[in-house]
């Protein structure tokens, strides 16, 4: 199959028409599959209602069919076709949040979604995303549109359409290209159907922002210590990962350069994921910076275009600096520790 590229820009003037849009909403429609730019990462997506299609999503990333869709829709009142009920705190979060980084977990209404939607769970999570490119496809569509991130399943995320390119080309129907997206990684995924807000996925919408507005959350401890099977099947496999394998080092630049000095001499080529301030102090095969500590957010938006680029480049092992949990950092770390296999290396 040829994949289409429809090129759009960023942000589209509402009054005005979108032929690329109209072409790829109607494929969508119709069953096809269709990557399309959030303010996340790109999704993969497929008509929610179409069995079909949405099976067609988990054989082009070679996604484990255990792991539920994100379904994504365009206005509020599509909501209420979707869900067995609304609780009361999801008011204040759709406020807040939508559009916008934040998926919440819902009671589905019964007989609306095929299983392979929600992987035949009693819920579903849904989010608003806040890309005018994203609403305008999905509104012109009609359907609500199941989506996970558009890459091969366990290969780091992609945040611009040539990630999608290179990974789904030939696999799917078409990609509209609205250049980079922003926030760089995913949603943050809130389970509402409890007593307590839980947090199934650190994300865009952070555990700081999320507890200003409605108080008390919790983390699913499914994903603090591994001891427990965490909530969201997704949360389980290996995912992100560069070809390479990766480190992570929670300790100072010096430090991580004696670990690429040993590994150096040992004969191997070495890559190093850091930041700006840092990247001058290593010397190694590969070091590519992503963003500033004074803003995490920045490191964020470079995090998975910096780990495809070490395939590129093409070094035997990555070592990572390790970012603090604060803010986007615990999604920051959430996905650093998942491309890592959960190898780290503390110093002292
Ligand atoms: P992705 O589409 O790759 O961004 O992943 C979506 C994430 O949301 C995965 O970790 C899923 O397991 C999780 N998820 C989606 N729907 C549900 C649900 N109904 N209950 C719990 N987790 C969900
Ligand atoms: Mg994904």
């Amino acid at each position: 199959m040829e994949t289409k590229i429809w090129k759009v820009d960023n942000f589209v003037d509402n009054s005005e028409n979108y032929p690329q849009i109209v072409d790829a909403a109607a494929l969508l429609r119709d069953g096809e599959l269709v990557a399309f730019p959030t303010e996340t990462v790109y999704g993969l997506g497929a008509n929610a209602l179409n069995g079909e299609a949405v099976t067609n999503i988990y054989r082009a990333k070679g996604r484990p069919s255990d792991n539920p869709l994100i379904v994504h829709i365009g206005d509020m009142n599509q909501l209420n076709g979707l869900v067995e009920v609304i609780p009361e705190l999801a008011h204040p979060l759709m406020a807040h949040f939508w559009p916008g980084p934040l998926t919440l977990i819902f009671k589905k209404k019964e007989g609306v979604f095929p299983d392979s939607v929600t992987a035949g769970l009693a819920t579903v999570g849904i989010r608003m995303p806040d890309h005018q490119v994203a609403l305008r496809l999905i509104r012109e569509s009609g359907c609500p549109v199941a989506a996970p991130s558009a890459n091969l399943s366990g290969k780091p995320s992609p945040t611009t359409a040539d990630h999608v390119y290179e990974d789904l080309s030939g696999r799917i129907a078409g990609i509209v290209d609205a250049g980079a997206t922003g926030v760089g990684l995913e949603s943050a995924v809130l389970d509402i159907t409890g007593e307590v807000p839980l947090i199934l996925r650190p994300g865009g919408v952070t555990i700081e922002q999320l507890q200003a507005v409605i108080g008390h959350v919790e983390v699913d401890k499914g994903l603090l210590k591994g001891e427990e099977a965490p909530k969201a099947p997704g949360m389980k496999y290996k995912h992100y990962a560069p070809k390479a394998p990766l480190t992570l080092v929670d300790g100072s630049p010096a430090f991580l350069q004696s670990l690429v000095d040993e590994k150096r001499a040992a004969g191997l080529r070495v890559g190093v994921y850091t930041v700006e301030e840092h990247k001058d102090l290593y010397e190694a095969d590969n070091i590519l910076a992503g963003g500033t500590l004074k803003d995490l957010r920045t490191v964020a938006e470079n995090m998975y275009g910096v780990l495809r680029q070490f395939d590129h480049e093409g070094p035997d092992i990555i070592y990572g600096e390790a970012f603090p949990h604060t803010g986007i950092g615990e999604a920051i770390m959430n996905r650093l520790l998942k491309a890592a296999g959960g190898r780290v290396i503390k110093e002292g």
